[in-house]
C-alpha cells in the first residue's frame, strides 16, 4: 500500500509543526511520497511565506524597500533548521536566492523558493531523498500543465524510489523557466503525484480535521462529513465550501484514488474521506453538505408563450456571452425563464444587459433581481427522496422565507435555492435544522 501524504502552510509553519509532521510520517511507513507547502500562519497571526515572497518581489520591483522582508522570510526558515538543528546550509540558499532576485529572476521563480527550501529542510530533517519539482512537473508553453508528459517523468523518477520530499505549487516550462499553479496549488502536486505512483490514498494534511456540514461562522460546530463523493465536493467547492484546491480532484478522480483530509493538529482525526462512490444505502444522510454564497443578480426574461419561440434562450446566453460574463443557473419556467450571474460581472451594466435581453429576446419584460444569495443542499441520497423538497420548502417556510428561485441540476445530487440575501444565515440554519 503506497500513501502520498501533502502537508499544508500550517503544518510546516515553524519547528513545531515540522515535528508534528515528523512523527505522523515515521508512525506511518505507508507514507513513502511527501510534498510540501511553504510555512504557512498559525492562526492568521504571522506572515505565510508565499505572502512574504509575492511582496517582496513587488517592492523590489516598484523600487520599495525589500530587504527586511527577505530578512523576516529568513528568519522564518532559519528558526525551524536551528530549532531542530538540521544540519544543512539554509543562510546559503536564501542569500543565492536574494542575489537571483537582484539579477532580475522571474515572478514564479522567486514565489516558488517558499516551497523548494521547506522540501529541502524537511527531507533532511525526515532523512528523506528531495526530488525538485521543476524535474517531473511539466507546463507548456502557453503554461498549461502537460499532464502526459508529467505523468510519465514522475513514473520514471519515482520508479523503486521511496521515502520521497517533492516541494508543491511549481513545476517548470519546456524552456525550464519555473511555473506556478495558482494560489494553493500544492494541493495539485500532490493529486499528480498520488496519481502517477498509483497510490492507494492521498492524504491531505491542513490545520481542520476535515469538511463540515456548513459554515461554523453560520451553525455553531457543524457536524463533519466523514464520507463525501468527488461529486458532492466539486458541487459543494463551487459554492463556496473549500479546504482543498478545485483542480486537485481531477487527478485523484480520474485513477480513483481517494483523498483524505487530515488534520495535522490532531493526528488521530480520521477527517473527511473523499471517493468517487460510496455504498451506504443503510441509513443514508439526504443531506451531505450545505453550502452557497451572496450577490447574486436574477434577469429574468417574460414572453408570452415562450415555449413556442425557438432559440429565445440562446440568444438570451448570447448577451452574457459577448461579454464573458459566467452565467450560474438558468432556471426555466413556461413563459419565463431566468439567468443568474454574480452582481459583481453585471454591476455596472445591468441597464445595458437588460435592454439587449428585452430586443433580442423581443420579450414583454425583463426583470432584474439584485441581493440574491444562492445556497446549495448536497447529498447524494437527494434523487431518490422526492420528500426532501417538501422538508426544505416547509423548513423555510416556517422561517418565512421567500424562495426567489429554485434549480435542480442534472446531476439531480444538487438543490439550489435563491433568497435574499439578508435571508442567507437564516436559510442555511433552517436547513441545517431540518436535515441535520
Ligand atoms: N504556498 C502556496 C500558496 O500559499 C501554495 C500552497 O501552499 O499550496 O498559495
Amino acid at each position: 500500500m503506497i500513501k502520498v501524504a501533502k502537508f499544508g502552510g500550517t503544518s510546516l509553519a515553524d519547528a513545531n509543526q515540522f515535528k508534528k509532521v515528523y512523527d505522523i510520517i515515521k508512525h506511518d511507513t505507508l507514507i513513502k511520497y511527501v510534498i510540501a507547502s511553504a510555512p504557512g500562519s498559525i492562526n492568521n497571526k504571522n506572515n505565510k511565506i508565499t505572502d512574504l515572497l509575492y511582496l517582496c518581489y513587488e517592492n523590489k520591483k516598484n523600487n520599495t524597500s525589500y530587504k527586511e522582508i527577505f530578512a523576516q522570510i529568513s528568519e522564518i526558515f532559519n528558526n525551524i533548521v536551528d530549532t531542530l538543528k538540521i544540519d544543512i546550509k539554509i543562510q546559503n540558499e536564501l542569500e543565492q536566492i536574494l542575489l537571483e532576485l537582484q539579477d532580475g529572476c522571474s515572478k514564479d521563480y522567486f514565489v516558488s523558493r517558499g516551497e523548494y527550501l521547506n522540501s529541502i529542510i524537511l527531507s533532511k530533517y525526515l532523512d528523506f531523498k528531495y526530488i525538485d519539482a521543476k524535474d517531473i512537473i511539466f507546463f507548456d508553453d502557453n503554461g498549461v500543465l502537460d499532464a502526459n508528459k508529467t505523468n510519465t517523468q514522475i513514473c520514471n523518477a519515482l520508479k523503486g524510489i521511496e521515502n520521497v520530499v517533492v516541494p508543491g505549487f511549481y513545476g517548470s516550462m519546456f524552456n525550464g523557466r519555473i511555473k506556478t499553479f495558482t494560489r494553493g496549488g500544492s494541493d495539485i502536486t500532490g493529486a499528480i503525484v498520488a496519481k502517477a505512483v498509483n497510490a492507494d490514498v492521498y492524504e491531505n494534511w491542513t490545520d481542520v480535521s476535515g469538511f463540515l456540514m456548513a459554515d461554523p461562522r453560520i451553525i455553531k460546530k457543524p457536524k463533519k462529513i466523514e464520507v463525501i463523493t468527488y461529486r458532492e465536493l466539486r458541487e459543494l467547492a463551487y459554492m463556496g465550501a473549500t479546504v482543498l484546491h478545485d483542480e486537485a480532484v481531477f487527478p485523484a478522480r480520474q485513477s480513483n484514488i481517494p483523498i483524505n483530509i487530515r488534520n495535522t493538529n490532531f493526528p488521530l482525526d480520521c477527517g473527511t474521506l473523499i471517493v468517487d462512490q460510496i455504498n451506504d444505502k443503510e441509513d443514508p444522510k439526504i443531506i451531505t453538505g450545505i453550502a452557497g454564497k451572496k450577490e447574486y443578480t436574477i434577469f429574468s426574461i417574460c414572453k408570452e408563450n415562450m415555449a413556442a419561440s425557438v432559440g429565445i434562450i440562446k440568444r438570451a446566453l448570447e448577451v452574457f456571452e459577448a461579454r464573458k460574463i459566467i452565467i450560474e443557473h438558468v432556471p426555466t419556467g413556461i413563459d419565463k425563464f431566468s439567468v443568474v450571474v454574480a452582481s459583481k460581472n453585471v454591476n455596472q451594466i445591468e441597464n445595458q444587459i437588460s435592454d439587449e435581453l428585452k430586443l433580442r429576446c423581443k420579450a414583454e419584460n425583463i426583470e432584474v433581481s439584485n441581493n440574491i444569495a444562492l445556497i446549495a443542499s448536497v447529498g447524494r441520497h437527494i434523487k431518490n427522496k422526492s420528500s426532501i423538497f417538501k422538508r426544505l420548502f416547509g423548513a423555510l417556510e416556517k422561517e418565512n422565507i421567500d424562495i426567489k428561485l429554485i434549480s435542480q441540476g442534472l446531476s439531480e445530487i444538487n438543490v439550489i435555492i435563491g433568497v435574499d440575501n439578508k435571508n442567507f444565515e437564516k436559510s442555511i440554519t433552517a436547513i441545517y435544522n431540518e436535515f441535520v
